[in-house]
């Protein structure tokens, strides 16, 4: 069944990947957890990171939507995959928000990725991969097929501080995000013409 999934995620173009169990993750809303998880992660791309300056670009909000829109579209044919085999699939939409203020989704897809081994939580709070660094946006499929958990890598930032001197809300500190910080700014940044949705970029461009 593993290699079934791995070939649907290579055939699809997914280049980032992992396995995690999901034992004590806050689940929000109305889904009941299942034991395991399927981490996978598409790459923003750099041309179009590189439109943000100390806001987000048009170009880089069409770019957002179509990567959360194919994520959705993968965790879609896994699912479909793992229910036709017997298995139990639940897939958890790249990016849909049920808390803005805390801005808590159903889960944390960034933790399930963490627990998979693709990254580490970086000083902006974003999961931060070891080649592609905060670029990589992730959905997640739970389900009961047991999946064997990833070797977790350790904190990597180490003296690098971009982040905090990039965010333009003066959210990111050495003790950690302010939400709210940043939350005020993406609503700031919804008003702008033609952006009209919650979305910044500045601390992932930060970090290539
Ligand atoms: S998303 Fe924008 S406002 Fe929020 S922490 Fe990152 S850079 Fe700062
Ligand atoms: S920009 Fe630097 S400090 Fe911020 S998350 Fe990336 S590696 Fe860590």
């Amino acid at each position: 069944m593993i290699r079934k999934i791995e070939e649907l995620l290579k055939r699809s173009g997914i280049p980032v990947f992992g396995y995690a169990k999901t034992e004590g993750i806050k689940i929000y809303g109305e889904i009941e957890p299942l034991p395991f998880a399927i981490s996978f992660g598409m790459v923003l791309s750099r041309s179009i990171l590189m439109t943000i300056t100390d806001r987000p670009s048009l170009i880089y909000k069409h770019h957002y939507r179509t990567v959360n829109n194919y994520l959705d579209q993968v965790g879609l044919r896994l699912t479909e995959l793992l229910e036709v085999s017997g298995y139990q699939a639940l897939p958890i939409p790249a990016s849909q928000i049920i808390d803005w203020e805390n801005q808590f989704g159903h889960l944390s897809h960034r933790e399930i990725a963490r627990r998979a081994g693709l990254g580490w939580i970086g000083r902006s709070g974003l999961l931060i991969h070891p080649k592609y660094r905060a670029a990589v946006r992730f959905a997640t499929v739970l389900t009961d097929l047991e999946l064997p958990g990833g070797k977790e890598l350790p904190f990597g930032c180490g003296d690098c501080f971009r982040c905090l001197e990039a965010c333009p809300a003066q959210a990111i500190t050495e003790d950690g995000v302010d939400l709210r910080k940043c939350y005020q700014k993406l609503r700031e940044f919804a008003k702008i013409r033609g952006i009209g949705q919650y979305i910044c970029g500045v601390c992932i461009k930060a970090c290539l």
